[in-house]
Order: C-alpha cells, then structure tokens, then sequence
C-alpha cells in the first residue's frame, strides 16, 4: 500500500544489529533517530553504518537524524538512587548536581536562586511530581510539594513559571554536532531551544545541515514564528510540552504548531508516544491509531517512533502499523482540501509548484516529477500535499537523502543532463523501468531551465509516457501536450 505520511523512527538497544535496522527500514522507516541523550558515538557511528548500508540492501532512501540533548536541566543524587516526596512534605531546594541529604533536592540550573520567585512552580520526574516556592534565602529555596511521588537521580526539572537563563547548547552538544558533521547526518533535531537566535547559532555548528526545531519549551511555543524564520522544520516535541502546559492543551498546540509550520512551508513532525502501548504490546491501543491518524488529517509531514523502536519489545511491529494507520487514512482523505496549505507563494518555484500540483489534481494525474538540485522544488510540491507521489530526481547525493523526510516525496539518484530533452527522456524511461509509471500514462513534470542550476524552477509539462517515440515515429517531434514556462528547451 502506498504510503505519503513519513515515518522516524529511533534507534537504540531494542535493534542494536545491522539485522535489525534492516527490518525496520524494510517495514517502512524513512528517518533513523539517534538520540544523543542517550548512548555513546561508537553506537551512533554504528547505526548510521547500519541504516546506510540496509537502505543499500533494500533500495531505499534513508535520511539519519541528529537529536541533540540540548540544556536539558537535571535533579542531582540521592544516597539510595531516589526519593519518595509525600504531598504536603516541605523541601529544600539547592543549586548544583550533587548527592543531597534527606529533605533536601539539587537542581543544576546556574541562575535557581537569582531568578525562581516564591509562587512559581517547578516540575520534577517529567511532570509527575510538582512543587511550589515558599520562600528563597542566600543559599536555599524553601518549597512545598503539591503533587509528590518517586524521583529518581538525574531526572529532569522543569520551570514553567519562570523566565531563564540557559545557552542554546552545552558542550556536550558542540561535541556531538561536530561528530554528526564527521558521520554525515542528514538532519539535526535542536532540543530546547526557546528563540530563532538559539537555531541560528546550533545551525553555524551544523554547517549547512538543516536544523529542525523541537517545540518542547513553552517558551520555544510563544516563540514559533521566530523560530520558524530560522529553522528548516518543527517538531511537537509532546513529551517535553506535555509537561510545560496542561495536557488538555496539547492538542489544539499541536495543530496550531502543524499548521503553522506547513504554511511556512517548512518541515512538520509530530512525535511522542504515538503507539507507546506498543512498547510491551504487539497491537496499538485504539486511542494511539486515532491519534497517528490525526496527525495525518492534519498534514504533518512525518510521523515518529521513540521509545517503542528504541527500547520496545515490538520494534518492526510498530512502523508496520504505523505505516498501515498513515496509508489507510491517506486514501480517505480529501486532499483537494489541503491545497491552500501554504504562504510562501511569491517566488517563480512555488507558482510552478502549485500550478502542477493544481494539474495533476484536475487531470487525476497519479505522478508529480521533480528535477532538483537543493530538494526546494520537491519540498515545494509536497507542500500543496497532493494525492499524486512526487518522484523527486536529484544528483546531489545530501538532497537525495534529507528529501526522505518531504511528505509524498519518492527520491531518486539522477544524473545530470545537459539538455531538457535528454532529461526528459531519461527519467521516462527510468520511471517505467522502476515501475513508477506505466506507458500510455501521463505525469506532470516539475524543472527549471536551464538545467542543473539550483533556484530555476520555471517549467511544467505535462507528459504521457511513451510519447517521445510517437514524436520520433512522425518525424515532427510534436507533442499532444502543453509546456509551460520560461524559455524553451536548450
Ligand atoms: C519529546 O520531548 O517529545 C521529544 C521528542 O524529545 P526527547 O525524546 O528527546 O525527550
């Protein structure tokens, strides 16, 4: 069954073999995650390895995402490795990461006693336990548990309350982004970030990869718009926003964040528990395929796996039935709906890309092809969320993979011609080799003259396959179909 919706999945101990990576790009993986916050670069070298070299075996595309820890803020120790914290139980709360004596919780936030206020609240163990602060002297705060519960060494702590100070990245990351640089990742996933300067800076060190942002922070919410003017993409990143703002507000952020990401034209991922029950289960719960389902009605671009790929009894089992829930709700959508879906109309790409897509929709057109050089054209076309697939051809082996991600977007190694005619001819018959197209069929193609320049998308053609040899058998090179655009062929 066909598929549009993309699917990320994250590596970890549950597929720790070449084997194992394999299956799950043969069920339906598009994006490898390594998470950074876990596992050393020995095992991500190894993955990235891995996920290379079963996409070789499978024929498949495969993009590797970069998911850097980030200043994730942290509990320190407790002498028997946690805590339990009653309701009502009155606490200290200390700066450092250190082994804290009973009663007492270290916080590693630099700036705790300069800028949490007496009333503001602080989120423990991923929001499981909260607490208040009562009062703040020269060394401590003093604060009351409100929710309480077991907290465990290192867990993490969030301030939802308060407004701080953290840098963009830690050493931890600078380290791990000049790895990703030396491992060739396709993508980096930038962890809580708060503003466009922070993507700004993470994608310096990135040099040139694209950098998605991961809305975790409430903060990094109030902030989408300018955060959008610097990344490449965004990711509802719902396990840490879960705890920064009341759960029943998840979802209408949820949709704001898609939305708002698809009309910017960039790239939407909605992660985090999407099949958790599969963890321990081999079927999803009902709740978790409707969820996955919305995800697609709303028109993320990818769907992703964490936990349930990483550390799961059922990995393979979990991107099959993802793949499965995004397919089957794909073919009942109504995708003429979802042709406004974006804003950045003002360049000669994006009327071309509307304009083919506008066609295919008319003409029933089941195949978009696009020649691209940076992934835009590509990206642009998946971004009018046709029904046809995009066949997205590229010579740029770093295009190729991160188009993986693009949502309808089948990427293709193509190499360059120097003549649209030439171009044409190649990738006709490539398509009807590789089974994409079937003769007699037609297909819309997307591509800029003169060829091989990156940003000159300007042509769309409307092209029956096998209609070059009907042309060739009349001697007239006449074609049954209209060619739109600047210039003619070279
Ligand atoms: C999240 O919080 O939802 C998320 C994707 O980030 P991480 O898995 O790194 O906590």
């Amino acid at each position: 069954m066909e598929r549009l919706t993309k699917i990320v999945a994250t590596l970890g101990p549950a597929v720790g073999s070449p084997d194992k990576v394999r299956k799950l790009i043969a069920a339906g993986m598009d994006v490898a995650r390594l998470n950074f916050s876990h596992g050393d670069h020995d095992v991500h070298r190894r993955f990235a390895t891995w996920v290379r070299e079963g996409a070789e075996a499978e024929g498949r595309v495969v993009a590797v995402l970069q998911d850097i820890q980030g200043p994730k803020l942290r509990v320190g120790f407790f002498p028997d490795g946690a805590v339990q914290l009653a309701n009502g139980q009155h606490v200290i709360l200390r700066q450092g990461r250190e082994m804290a004596p009973p009663g007492e919780i270290f916080l590693d936030y630099d700036h705790l006693l300069e800028d949490v206020e007496p009333g503001e609240e602080i989120l423990l163990a991923d929001g499981l336990i909260r607490v208040v602060a009562e009062s703040k002297h020269a060394d401590r705060i003093d604060a009351k548990v409100i929710q309480g519960g077991v907290l465990g060494d290192g867990k993490g702590v969030a301030f939802p309350d308060t407004n701080l100070r953290v840098p963009a990245i830690t050493g931890k990351d600078r380290i791990d982004l000049e790895f990703g640089r030396e491992i060739a990742v396709d993508y980096v996933a930038a962890s809580f970030v708060r503003t466009g300067a922070d993507i700004e800076e993470i994608r310096e060190l990135a040099a040139g990869v694209p950098v998605i942002a991961k809305i975790e922070l409430a903060a990094a919410y109030s902030n989408l718009d300018d955060i959008l003017t610097e990344a490449s993409g965004a990711m509802v990143a719902r396990g840490d926003l879960g705890v920064q703002m009341p759960l029943e507000r998840l979802p209408l952020v949820q949709a704001d964040i898609l939305s708002r990401t698809n009309r910017a034209g960039l790239i939407s991922i909605t992660a985090t528990e999407m099949l958790e029950s599969m963890t321990k289960s081999p079927r999803p719960t009902r709740a978790e395929v409707t969820d996955v389902a919305n995800a697609v009605l709303a028109g993320t671009d990818a769907v992703m796996l964490s936990a349930e790929t990483a550390a799961g009894d059922f990995p393979v089992e979990a991107v099959e039935t993802m793949a499965k829930i995004c397919a089957t709700v794909e073919s009942g959508m109504d995708q003429a709906s979802m042709i406004d879906f974006i804003d950045v109309g003002d360049s000669f790409a994006s009327a071309v890309a509307r304009a083919a897509v506008e066609a295919a929709h008319n003409l029933e057109i089941e195949t978009i092809v696009a020649f691209t050089e940076s992934g835009s054209t590509a990206r642009l076309l998946s971004k009018y969320r046709p029904p046809a697939q995009i066949v997205a051809f590229t010579p740029e082996p770093a295009t190729l993979s991160r188009m993986a991600l693009y949502r309808g977007v089948l990427p293709h190694r193509f190499g360059r011609r120097d003549y649209t005619d030439v171009m044409i001819a190649a990738a006709e018959k490539f398509l009807e080799k590789e089974g994409l197209c079937e003769r007699g069929k037609a297909v819309v193609m997307v591509a800029g003259i003169p060829p091989n320049v990156q940003a000159s998308t300007n042509l769309m053609k409307i092209h029956v396959i096998g209609e070059r040899d009907r042309g060739a058998l009349s001697q007239k090179g006449g074609r049954s179909a209209p060619e739109v655009g600047g210039g003619g062929s070279r």
